[in-house]
């Protein structure tokens, strides 16, 4: 009878995430890359299920994820044109899980390697969004990205209208330099979204860090500040958002499992959290995936699961009209629901 009722479980909290209306606020455009795409240009090269897109794949560390992160991006990534194609693709995925709303990360970097205009690369991704949902594009760079290379890029995006906002990519353990504290203060002046990735592989320290020395509003990550009590109760008391990825966290072992994800404690001691995929490239995740997972794995309720879909509204920069529109459908779905 208890399998029966689980099972039921699973099939109605399968069906209720899919019907949620949903955002996603923490996509690295590369690491985003449709695997489909990668096979259709060559399928030799490219077999049908390489291990690392395996269910319950575990990176040995943080290295290895980047390296095959980029022997695989690095294929795709070489045009503006390319990353509108990509785009397309990544875009239409995340409409079929009814995704409304999409911050995602670009590596500017790429303008570099590849030789192109970041507001070129900004222009193909946006122009890429479906009818009915929303891209906002946000420029990301390494703790040491400052290169003589990038420094005209740095010092100017503050001023591009297209770019929504910045965030520091990766790599925690490398410092933060002087240059960081400045670009990220004009452009939080300059009204963009202030991102920084922290509190992964970094401890609390490099998200108190992030807090006192970037004025971050939104944190990518920020999963360790649980080894901080006074660090969870001041992340709620500023309202400081946290964009989680619990599957990517079990990928890259930042947790030991999935049933041991801080997710629950952060949402009870009153931070504001959001559910993401990061890399869906090396994950082989979708956003519902994540939401289905932090229901069946991490036992919330729907009508938590609903709370953490209403906070990716709330947060983000769209139209009010909207987020109330999105906000009561699924105050109304969790309704038909949790009974
Ligand atoms: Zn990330």
């Amino acid at each position: 009878m208890e399998r029966i009722d689980k099972q039921t479980r699973k099939g109605t909290l399968e069906e209720f995430v899919k019907a949620l209306p949903k955002t996603e606020t923490h996509l690295h455009i590369e690491g985003a890359l449709p695997y489909e795409l990668l096979r259709e240009m060559d399928s030799e090269r490219f077999p049908r299920e390489p291990d690392f897109r395996r269910k319950g794949y575990k990176y040995k560390n943080f290295v290895d994820f980047e390296n095959i992160l980029l022997a695989h991006a690095a294929v795709w990534f070489t045009s503006p044109e390319r990353y509108h194609e990509a785009c397309k693709r990544i875009f239409a995925g995340l409409q079929a899980c009814n995704v409304k709303y999409v911050e995602t990360s670009l590596h500017l970097a790429m303008t570099e390697f590849i030789g192109a205009d970041g507001k070129e690369l900004i222009h193909a991704i946006k122009s890429a969004a479906p009818k009915g949902m929303e891209v906002r594009v946000i420029g990301g760079f390494l703790r040491n990205g400052y290169t003589d290379a990038m420094k005209p890029v740095i010092d100017n995006m503050h001023t591009w209208d297209e770019l929504d906002g910045i965030d520091l990519h990766g790599q925690e353990w490398l410092e933060l330099e002087d240059w960081t504290a400045p670009v990220w203060k004009r452009c939080k002046d300059a009204g963009k979204i202030i991102k920084v990735h922290a509190g992964e592989f970094g401890g609390p320290d490099k998200i108190v860090e992030a807090i006192d020395l970037l004025g971050v509003e939104r944190i990518q990550h920020g999963v360790r500040s649980v080894e901080k009590t006074d660090l969870v109760k001041r992340i709620a008391d500023l309202g400081i958002v946290l964009d989680v990825c619990p599957l990517s966290n079990e990928g890259l072992q930042v947790v030991p499992s999935l049933e041991e994800h801080p997710l629950k404690d952060l949402c009870d001691a009153g931070v504001i959290c959001t559910i993401n995929t990061d890399d869906p490239l090396c994950f082989a995740n979708t956003i519902e995936d994540e939401y289905f997972a932090v229901g069946d794995r991490l036992g919330f309720s729907f009508e938590d699961i609903g709370q953490l879909a209403k906070n990716g509204f709330a947060y983000s920069t769209m139209e009010k009209s909207l987020i109330n529109k999105y906000t009561s459908e699924i105050d109304s779905l969790v309704d038909a629901y949790k009974l």
